[in-house]
């Protein structure tokens, strides 16, 4: 397989979806049916079902909470930490994840736009920050509140809210010469659009992954594989 070359001039920023973590056992988002880990989408990771029903939200985080608990990171993490490690002023990497699995396989540079399953946060805007939170909740009752008295919930991007960070992500799109896009269907917006932003300011743009994406015309290169499989010794670093 041929290697993707990053030069000393290269800033890389890198995109991750789902599919990364696939081979920690960790289910995707299937985008054609909307289910996640045989949930229907608008059930669980939406403000509206939040208001409706808040015990069927934390039952499905806390499952989620569970189940990335127990998974480690994968040769595809391991490879983004270990390109991080070799050029960390030129490395950015922007997570659609909620699970932990980058920075547990070392990866530093990161943030996590669509929140963090390790973290709560008050229902409302009330100034409170998010604060660490790894537990799994047997139900409603058990979910401690906020000093305003509103309710602790997922640190989590519900589709149809605003993702994390968008300003800094935007701007180290437009400072990048190579972007990385791994295992993401190109369903989910902005992350879908990262692609083309990067194009305009002249990117090369690399997709990993074991079928095309929907926006697969945007990229120069497409590395087909499980990013597990492909991505250890994928880069090639001329200094
Ligand atoms: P998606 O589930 O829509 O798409 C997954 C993509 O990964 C597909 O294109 C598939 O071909 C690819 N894929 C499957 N196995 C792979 C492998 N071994 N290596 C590389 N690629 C592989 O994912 P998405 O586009 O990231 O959108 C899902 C949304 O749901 C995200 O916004 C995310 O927040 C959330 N989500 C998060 C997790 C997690 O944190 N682990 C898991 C599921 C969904």
């Amino acid at each position: 397989m041929p290697a993707v070359s990053v030069s000393s001039a290269d800033r890389v920023f890198v995109l991750t979806g789902a599919g990364v973590s696939a081979e920690s056992g960790l289910p995707t988002f299937r985008a054609e049916d909307g289910l996640w880990a045989g949930f229907r989408v608008e059930d669980v990771c939406t403000p509206d079902a939040w208001r409706r029903d808040p015990a069927a939200v934390w039952a499905f985080y806390s499952a989620r909470r569970a189940q990335g608990q127990s998974a480690k990171p994968n040769p595809a993490h391991l490879a983004l930490a270990e390109l991080e490690a070799q050029i960390p002023s030129r490395f950015f990497l922007c997570t659609q994840n909620v699970d932990d699995l980058h920075e547990r396989a070392g990866s530093a540079n990161l943030i996590h736009m669509h929140g963090e399953l390790a973290k709560s946060r008050c229902e409302h805007e009330c100034g409170s920050p998010p604060v660490e939170d790894r537990a799994v909740y047997a139900g409603l009752d058990d979910v401690p509140r906020c000093a305003c008295g509103g309710r602790l919930r997922p640190h989590i991007v519900f589709f149809g809210e605003i993702p994390f960070e968008m300003p800094r992500i935007e701007r180290e799109i437009s400072l990048s010469t190579l972007m990385l896009v791994v295992g993401t269907s190109g369903n989910v917006y902005p992350a879908a659009n990262f692609v083309h932003w990067a194009r305009q300011a002249g990117a090369r743009t690399v997709y990993i992954g074991p079928e095309r994406p929907l926006n697969a015309p945007a990229f120069t290169e497409i590395v087909e594989g499980k990013a597990g499989e492909v991505m250890p010794g994928l880069f090639r670093i001329d200094n």
